[in-house]
This record gives structure tokens, sequence and C-alpha cells, in this order.
């Protein structure tokens, strides 16, 4: 993630709503996880790599791996992330079998472990524990009270200010600490446009068939849910259509995920006053009193002032009533993966079948694994950081992260389109990157956590309550500049563009990503790219717009951003383009920064390899005894991190939502923009992996 949430996540993988592990993906079966090596006979000889190289590349590799049932993808991190959960899982099952000599922190986990297996106990429990939280929403007599409603949820459901994707999809709004745009330093609270249950506004906008379809079964979905939460079935129909109506007009009035690219729409400051004076129906006193949010000094930070001028109509203009089916339905759809299985099997069968295409739900045990990484994960994380990564891990990733560094110093340099005032900013920037690898320097204190193994439910509301004071402690604060965003087994990296930091957990720093075992130019082609698409982002379009202590500040002169633009337009226009596998049009503005990182990466880790090899008086031309030579394996380990399979569902998500693009084009796109792939392949001009205008920024 880029910053707490407000700014797009630049990420390696994508994030999905409340699932960012979807695409980290993992066999069904019960067998022995392997950690899967690079191998370059698994490309298909018989193609021409000039043609398509991901299919040169991908498709034995595809072919070989079809999409399990309880997956919506599979590629080549499945057996990684099933290794890496299962080292989690060791850790918790031997914690709950343990009933003597455990630490404080292992009868967390083991209790957490044992609440969540315990299918008979969920069964036997239903709603029972959620229904004091029910009935607090049906006590409420006037609209007054939304605003306790409002915070009273905010501290039991995960995601009031971590939500994914860009944006919140908490009841009504986002609040949570925000480092303040103008001064890095300084953390102030941000108040985010938020209130929906699918995954963004254009799922509520659009008009094509398959979108109305959705709608449909959205409120088939909130029917359900409700009648399963204790209503009438016609009671529910009628709140289904509520809620519907309700966030219809908030998805209207919120900004568009493009518009939320340039951070100086977001950089709405507000004293306390205004913000009342903005939705004054909404009891903002009481609402932060019930959260326990400190004062923000010397202003608020209000993401979308449209959002909150029609919240505050939405408040006048709906009954007292209709905003209670709204807070039942965040209420129940919140809380469903841990109740019953009937819940669970109807919150699964909208947003996982219907929206991405999964035809079976995960085993328990990989839910529950995935539960306990958000929730307690910055502790429990010490467990897999002690079994799969040595410091020599360590070592030889931050001396890759140098070198890919060492070679955007050198490509800054040689630029002919940067004046030499900019270069000299762009370094100051550079150098004052952050490397944070593996794992964070403290693993967190989970000692005010009450973890039972009689609610699992329970456990979650606690972990959410923990979770969402220690975020809202940080305000009026200055910033912890060591603080992670990601738990270490997490298979994905991040630049963080107010913090000025790149971060890479020890989960992806495993094979066939970062292999100990292989010659650096798989290495530099699978990591080195992840590295070089990170350190990009700190130059991509939002990424260039903040300065080397994380401020927002334009370090550029007039020419040097435009030309800067004129190259990102090339970018842009390369990757506006109809997805036939999605049946949608992908928006190349809301994947440019991505984009930009793809190519940067593939470019800066090449370079460094060069170098490297170079200085060990080595060729990247001359032929090993596999028969590849260094530029040819760079190329395929690239193309091979990429060899995944996605369902049609899915893909359709993604591309309407997802600043990534999909991994076809995150290689062809690449490859067909570098005239070092031609030289690897020997293609020729006309090609369809060499473009005519070939885009480069970095
Ligand atoms: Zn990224």
């Amino acid at each position: 993630m880029c910053n707490w949430k407000v700014i797009v996540p630049c990420v390696w993988f994508i994030l999905l709503g409340n699932a960012q592990f979807l695409l980290a993906q993992q066999s069904p079966s019960e067998e022995a996880p392997k950690l899967e090596h690079f191998d370059p006979n698994m490309v298909d000889k018989t193609l021409d790599p000039c043609q398509d190289f991901y299919q040169f590349t991908c498709s034995k590799w595809n072919a070989a791996h079809p999409i399990p049932a309880d997956e919506v993808a599979w590629g080549t991190a499945s057996g990684l992330s099933y290794w890496n959960e299962n080292i989690l899982r060791e850790a918790m099952e031997k914690a709950s079998s343990q009933t003597t000599g455990r630490s404080e922190f292992e009868e967390k986990i083991g209790d957490y472990w044992g609440a969540c297996t315990n299918e008979p106990a969920l069964e036997s429990a239903g709603i029972r524990d959620l229904k004091p939280d029910l009935d607090r929403i049906d006590g409420m007599k006037t609209k007054a009270e939304l605003a306790e409603e409002v915070a009273h949820i905010h501290t039991l459901i995960p995601g009031a200010w971590d939500g994914e994707d860009n944006q919140t999809n908490a009841a009504l709004l986002g609040f949570g600490p925000q480092q303040d745009f103008d001064d890095a330093s300084r953390v102030v609270a941000g108040i985010d446009q938020g209130g929906l249950g699918m995954p963004n506004r254009e799922f509520y906008l659009k008009d094509d068939p398959t979108s109305k379809e959705i709608r449909q079964k959205y409120e088939a979905h909130i029917t359900k849910m409700l009648t399963l939460a204790g209503e009438s079935a016609t009671q529910a129909a009628v709140d289904a259509k509520t809620v519907l109506a309700i966030e219809t007009a908030m998805a209207q009035a919120q900004m568009d995920n493009i518009s939320r690219r340039d951070p100086k729409n977001l950089n709405n400051k507000m004293s306390f006053e205004q913000v009342e004076a903005l939705t004054p129906s909404f009891n903002w006193k009481q609402y932060v009193a019930d959260i326990g949010a400190p004062p923000s000094q010397p202003h608020y930070l209000v993401t979308s002032l449209a959002f909150f001028e029609k919240l505050e109509q939405l408040i006048q203009q709906h009954s007292v009533d209709d905003w209670k089916a709204y807070l039942r339905w965040h209420l129940v759809h919140g809380s469903a993966p841990y109740l019953n299985k009937a819940l669970a099997d109807e919150n699964w069968e909208f947003y996982s079948h219907t929206l991405l295409g999964s035809k079976a739900q995960l085993p328990r045990w990989r839910r529950c694994v995935r539960a306990a990484d958000r929730d307690l994960g910055m502790a429990l994380g010490e467990a897999y950081v002690k079994v799969a990564f040595p410091p020599s891990s360590k070592e030889r990733t931050l001396a890759l992260v140098h070198d890919v560094e060492h070679a955007l110093d050198q490509d800054i340099m040689g630029l002919n389109w940067m004046q030499p005032t900019t270069k000299e900013q762009a370094e100051i920037k550079l150098h004052a990157i952050q490397d944070n690898i593996g794992y964070p320097n403290h693993w967190r204190d989970y000692s005010s956590v009450k973890i039972t193994r009689d609610s699992y439910l329970h456990n979650v509301h606690e972990a959410t309550r923990f979770e969402f004071h220690r975020q809202l402690s940080k305000i009026d604060k200055p910033v912890d500049r060591s603080e992670w965003q990601m738990t270490p087994p997490t298979i994905n990296a991040y630049y963080q563009p107010q913090l000025n930091s790149i971060n890479f957990p020890a989960g992806i720093l495993q094979p066939p990503f970062f292999d100990p075992s292989k010659e650096d130019a798989v290495n530099y082609g699978a990591v080195g790219v992840i590295i070089g698409h990170e350190i990009t982002h700190g130059f991509d379009d939002q990424g260039r717009k903040f300065d080397a202590k994380g401020d927002l500040r334009n370090w550029w002169t007039p020419e040097d951003a435009k030309a800067y633009e004129q190259r990102d337009q090339c970018i842009i226009d390369e990757y506006t383009a109809e997805i036939p596998e999605a049946g949608v049009k992908q928006n190349g503005q809301l994947t440019a920064g991505e984009d930009t990182a793809d190519n940067g990466g593939a470019h800066l880790a090449l370079l460094a390899l060069s170098t490297k090899l170079q200085t060990e008086g080595k060729s990247l031309d001359t032929k090993d005894s596999d028969g590849w030579t260094p530029r040819q394996k760079f190329f395929l380990s690239y193309a091979n991190e990429w060899c995944s399979q996605y369902r049609p569902e899915l893909m359709r998500t993604v591309v309407l939502t997802n600043p990534h693009s999909i991994p076809k084009y995150r290689v062809n796109n690449v490859v067909s923009n570098m005239p070092e792939f031609e030289q690897a392949f020997s293609c020729k001009a006309g090609s369809p992996m060499v473009r005519k205008n070939q885009c480069r920024v970095w």
C-alpha cells in the first residue's frame, strides 16, 4: 500500500477488496506443499517468442496447471502461497494443541485457531454472538443516533481505514490516520468516502448487461443475508432495495478512482467545524468521541467534498428505518465470514463466486490462516521468518536492491529529456529511499487483544478494535517511519510515497521470485524486476509529485514535467485497449502508475544485471551450458513469474477496478517496448513483440 489507503496502492500484486491473497494462489489438495523453481525448459519451443512472448513462456505451464475449483486464479506463486500458509498453520496448530508451557502469544494464536476451526461450535452458535449488535441497531430511535452506530460498527468490522483497492468499504465513511500531504512528518486525521458493499462505484453506475445482472444478484444477496440474520423475507426484500438505493446515491457522489490518483484532489484541509458544517446531520462530535480519535491538529483531511455533501442530503432524505436497514446490512456483511456455514457460504456465493468466479470455498484451515495473518500477523510473522527467511536471504536481497538503485542512478544521469536541476532533485529522492527487507525491526505487542476459544466472531471484533485504536492513536503524533503495512508472509511488495520507502516482505523473497539456488540472470529477471518496479513507483505519475521527504511538492521544471507527461501518455495509450478475455476495456489512466513501474522495473533490473555481469567479466549474450544466454533467461524468468490463469469474472473485476494490468499484458506490453528484448530473441522489426512506437519513461 502506498499510504494507509487514500493513495493508490503502489503494490506489485493486485489487491482486491478484503481478499488480498486471492491471487496468491494455492493448491486445494492436502499434499505437502512444494516450492517451485524456475525452469527454462518449460517454454514452448514450437512457438515464436517474437509473436507472443507470454504464450511462448507460459502456455505449457498454464496447460499443466488448471485453476483448482476453490481458486479464482492460478499462477507460479501458487505453490509459494500454499507453502507460506502451511508454516503459519503449523505454528497455530501446535499452539492450539499444547495445553501447558505456552507463551502469552502462543495462547492467543492457539485459541484463535481453536475458535476458528471449531465448525460444530460455529454452527450451534448461529448468529448468537452478533445478536447484541443487531439489537443495538434495532434500538435506534432517531437519525441523530446514526453517528454512534457507525462508530460502533467501525470498531467491530475490519477495514474502517485499511481498506484495499484504494478505498474503504466501511459503513458510511472511512476515518483514520493520514500523513499530511504538505508535511509528511505529521499525521493528521483523514476522512474518506466509503459506504459501498460492492468493490467500487463502477459496479453501481455501469449500464452494460453484465453490470445490471450483478446488481440484481447483489440485491438478492442482501435479501438472503438479512433473512439469515433473522428478518422476514418480505422485510429483507424491502430493505435490500433501500440499501441499494442508498449505496447507488453514494456511488454517484464518490470521486472516481482516476481523479483519486492525483493527490491534489484529495488534499482538502478542514477544521473540525468545517467538517461538521459539511455534513451537519451527522454527529461528528459523537462519532470521534465514540471511536476514541484524538483531535487532529492543525486540520482534518477530507478526500471528497462532494461525497460528504451528498451524505448530508441522504441522511435528510432517508428515514431512520432506512438507515437501520443500511447498518444491519453492513454489520451482517462484515461479520458473515466469522459466523455459521449458511452466512459464510452466502457471503462466498456473491463475493467470490459471482464477482470473481470461484467454484468452491477454500478449506477452513486456509480461511483461518488468512484471518489470523490479518488479525495477529505482525507477531505471528516471527514464526514464518524463523523457518523461511535466513539472514543470508536478507543480505542478498539488499545487495540486489542496491544494484537496482544504482541502475536508476545511471539511468537518470543519462536521460536526454531531463534538465540538470530536475536530475539533481531526482537523485536526492532516489538516495533517500528507505529499503525495508523481510520483516519489521520490532514485533507488534498484541497483549491487550483478548482472544478466547469460545467465539471466533468476538476474536475478530477484538482484533479489529485493537487495530482501529492503534491506527487512531497515530493521529497528531510524528510519523513512525519504521512501520510496515504488510505482514512478513505476504507475497507482495510496496512503495510508500509519503515515507519514500520500499518494502519487500519475506513472503515474496522465496522461489520462484528470489531463489538462492539460481544464477543472477534468473533472480534479476524475477525479484530484480519487482525491486525495480517498486523503486520506479517513486517516480511514476503519482510518486513523482512527492519529494525525498514524502511531501507533496513540485520539484520538476515545467519543461521536464511536460516531457514526463508526453512519455506517460505513450504508456497510457499503449495500455488503453479492449481486453477480449475480460470483455471490458482497460483504462490506461487508471493503470498508468503500475504500467510505468513494470516497464521501468524491467529496464532497471536488466541494466543492473548487465553491470553486475560486466564487473565479473561475463557477457549478457554468451550462451550458458543450458543453451540460453543470460539476457534470454532474464526475460524468461520475468515472464515466468506472470504465468497464471484468471477466471473470466475475476479478470473483468480486475480490469474495472484494479490499477494493475493483467498478467499477459504485464509481460507482452513491457517486452515489446524494449530494444533489449528484440536483441535477446533476434526479433524482426514488425513482429508483434516489437512495437513501432516504443514507450519509455524510466
Ligand atoms: Zn506497483
